[in-house]
């Protein structure tokens, strides 16, 4: 079914896809592309060539039915400056920030260039906000320009309640707030992502332009459904005049296992190694760590979480990133014969891990995590009870959602975020045991344990339902699909 505008000119819909490269915001907006292109809309997705490699031959489609192409837009590494091959945010070295944003900005003008060329020209762009500078690329094309970013509506609406009241300015670095227009949500200045709360002269003017490039785009579709957040997606159907349209969860989205297994990247494990070790393990009975794609955590604070798996007497997967201190964190394990004393009970993944499959084990019994939305979302679908752990970006937001608003988690209780440098987290902000209390609550038996099984559980299940057909989300893609169809000569 290809959607088409009711004008006389029927114009088959087409949709260009602009992501910020980083895998919390390309991993969702590939899934959108997909699940956009099947419902016979003409889906052109822009990525790198390490990102295409990545993927691998699961970003090619099934069949032919599926009108989805990918365009690798070369990413000029080498000519800022930045090491060969370092084309996403997850590799790279926040000291060439400044860099990578140069070569990003390049990108995103090579883009510009690409579609001018396509014929016929495209009915929209879908792009994600923390790429501001695309406004100006689309606005030059005349092309009308929708936000995705991944994220849920209570962090949008905390973000943009924090912009307007500034409240955050009024007070200390360690004292609680209140946001004026969400009664219930506290945070202190500690807690918001760098973008948020730094005033040096180039975050202001990031912030300036996302704050400009918001006011402009023509709507917004957000990473969740309607039965997760139903407040907050009413308050921002307000603040965006109903342009506002909850399209997720994205995850359930991929229906291969090849699909699922290599979804954002290789897997560094066999994928079928790892389903025979769960297989291996009591339903329920297995922790799932994993701290995201981009977090660099201190190896003395990596040590703690260590010894809480170890403590928690449980199996458990225990996923850990290569970064510069990955010599320092092997030495830890090495010295402590961690892997010896866990043996047959702890599986140690180095690099990536295929997340959604692990997480759909029915093994798997908690899932210890830093609040990253994709991940929310995902242990929400597989009706898996969390352990929050947020440690940067907007994860603290994430977490009020998590713990206090769906009482689906507890929280190892952080106080503020890490500084992106390990080096510079001097200090274990959270001690092993009050790593396990967390653990011991979520797996716990008791009636608080059961009910926040019980209720993720039945979440999984709203979001199975809005997915499919005559589900929320699956109608408010076709709602979103006939707003573009209708309003095609609109810029
Ligand atoms: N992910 C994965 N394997 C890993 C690490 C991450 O599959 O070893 C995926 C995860 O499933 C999610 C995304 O990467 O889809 C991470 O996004 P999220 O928003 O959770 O956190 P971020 O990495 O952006 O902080």
């Amino acid at each position: 079914m290809a959607v088409s505008s009711s004008s006389s000119h029927e114009t088959p819909l087409h949709i260009v896809f602009v992501p910020m490269l980083a895998p919390g915001h390309f991993i969702p907006m590939i899934d959108l592309a997909k699940l956009i292109a099947t419902r016979g809309v003409k889906a052109t997705v822009f990525i790198t060539p390490v990102i295409s490699a990545r993927y691998g031959q699961s970003l090619r489609p099934e069949s032919d039915s599926i009108p989805i192409r990918f365009i690798e837009i070369p990413f000029l590494s080498g000519e800022v400056g930045l090491p060969e091959g370092c084309e996403t945010v997850d590799t790279l070295s926040f000291t060439l920030w400044s860099n990578f944003q140069s070569a990003l900005s390049k990108w995103q003008t090579s883009v510009e260039h690409f579609i001018k060329e396509i014929e016929p020209f495209p009915t929209c762009m879908i792009s994600d906000r923390y790429i501001p500078q695309i406004a100006v690329n689309a606005e030059r094309l005349g092309l009308r320009r929708f936000i995705f970013d991944g994220m849920g509506c209570l962090s949008i609406l905390i973000a943009y309640e924090i912009q307007t009241s500034k409240i955050h300015k009024t007070v200390e670095e360690s004292e609680p707030f209140m946001l004026p227009g969400l009664p219930d949500i506290g945070l202190t200045r500690k807690q918001l992502p760098i973008h948020v709360r730094s005033n040096s002269p180039s975050m202001t003017e990031y912030r300036e332009q996302m704050r400009a490039a918001d006011s402009r785009a023509c709507g917004i579709l957000i990473n969740s459904f309607d039965e997760l957040e139903p407040d907050y997606i009413t308050e921002l159907r307000k603040l965006h005049q109903n342009r506002a349209w909850c399209v997720g969860p994205m995850s359930l989205h991929n229906k291969e296992k090849s699909e699922v297994a290599r979804r954002g990247n290789k897997s560094s494990i066999d994928e079928n190694e790892c389903l025979k070790w769960l297989d291996n393990q009591e339903s329920g009975s297995v922790i799932y760590s994993c701290l995201g794609s981009m977090s660099n955590i201190a190896p003395q604070q990596i040590a703690e979480l260590g010894l809480a798996l170890e403590a928690s007497n449980r199996p458990f997967i225990w996923v850990l990133r290569k970064t510069e201190t990955k010599a320092d964190i092997e030495k830890w394990l090495s010295e402590n014969k961690f892997v010896e004393r866990t043996l047959g009970r702890g599986l140690v993944i180095w690099g990536w891990a295929p997340q959604v499959l692990i997480l759909s084990h029915k093994a798997v019994g908690a899932f210890l995590m830093h609040c990253g939305w994709n991940s929310v979302m995902e242990g929400i679908c597989s009706g898996i009870p969390m352990i929050t752990w947020p440690n940067g970006g907007e994860q603290f937001f994430n977490e009020k959602l998590v713990s206090q608003i769906l009482g689906i988690g507890v929280s190892v209780g952080p106080k503020s975020l890490l500084s992106v440098f390990p080096s510079e987290q001097t200090e274990v902000q959270i001690k092993s045991e009050t790593i396990l209390e967390a653990i011991e609550k979520v797996m716990s038996g008791d009636h608080q344990g059961l009910q926040r099984r019980k209720l993720v559980r039945e979440l999984a299940e709203a979001a199975k339902k809005s997915s499919e057909k005559g589900g929320s989300s699956h109608r408010n893609i076709a709602l979103f699909l006939q707003y573009i169809a209708t309003n095609q000569n609109h810029a």
